[in-house]
């Protein structure tokens, strides 16, 4: 919890450089699950030391779950969803753990995954066409609405992380069922007026409600459109940057002016 959320907070702030764990621009297996294998980015390592993280440090729950990871993930994650089937429906301990364990954890990996990959490289940008994340109701289906992903890195502290809520965005839901429960609170979101002035600013035209014909026309469309939205769908555009063996400039240069990133690289 608490290494991804440095990360996380690496990736929105340094989005798509090579200050980003998974920099979408290396390409669709690196940002998947490549950079996973791979050695961090000296920019990574060095970016993610400077990450404010003293408010999750002073929560007893994040600081807890993290010291003890191990345990945790052992009763949580493989005792627990394992033992379910066997004890309550007559399976047997190998099918169980082959399919409550390895299958469940390999299709919930993808979905995630898919939010840094796929909802990174096609589809479109209403919100904010200088943003590479781009919106795409399939990764949302897949991984219960986190594919909304145009307008979670154009207002990243919207707890909704798209703009509206009732198109797969289970996420959302649960968090406002938390909050009936008093366990979530102060939740953020951007008003209505701010989102237009958004779309309107700097939207690439594919917004349902307020983009233009020419570009929702521009949209080419694979696989099925999304039921509600046509024109949330997905378009196979490249990556529109290739990676240079210096790496790609940040957008807060001034952060990285003073590293001696030389000496890190080959
Ligand atoms: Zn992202
Ligand atoms: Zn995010």
């Amino acid at each position: 919890m608490f290494i991804w959320c440095r990360d996380h907070r690496l990736h929105h702030r340094y989005s798509d450089t090579d200050g980003d764990p998974h920099n979408s621009k290396r390409g669709f297996f690196f940002c998947h699950m490549g950079w996973l294998m791979h050695k961090k980015h000296p920019y990574v390592i060095e970016l993610g030391r400077r990450i404010d993280m003293s408010d999750l440090q002073a929560d007893w729950m994040v600081m807890f779950q993290k010291k003890y990871y191990y345990i945790l993930y052992l009763v949580l994650a493989i005792l627990f969803p394992v033992s379910v089937p066997v004890y309550f429906f007559g399976e047997t301990w190998w099918n169980s753990l082959l399919v409550s364990y390895f299958a469940r954890y390999v299709c919930q990996l993808h979905g995630t995954w898919s939010v840094n990959s796929l909802a990174h490289l096609y589809g479109t940008r209403p919100y904010d066409e200088h943003l590479q994340p781009v919106e795409s109701w399939f990764v949302s289906m897949l991984s219960l609405g986190e594919g909304w992903h145009n307008y979670h890195h154009a207002f990243p502290w919207d707890y909704k992380a798209a703009e509206l809520t009732m198109h797969f965005n289970l996420s959302a839901s649960i968090i406002r069922f938390f909050e009936r429960l008093g366990l979530a609170f102060d939740l953020k979101s951007a008003s209505h007026e701010m989102v237009t002035n958004r779309i309107k600013r700097t939207g690439d035209g594919s917004h349902y409600n307020l983009g233009n014909e020419e570009s929702c026309a521009a949209v080419t469309a694979w696989g099925p459109l999304h039921p509600l939205n046509p024109t949330y769908n997905s378009t196979l555009k490249p990556p529109s940057a290739m990676l240079k063996p210096e790496g790609l400039p940040l957008f807060h240069e001034k952060d990285v002016l003073n590293l001696d990133l030389k000496k890190n690289f080959m």
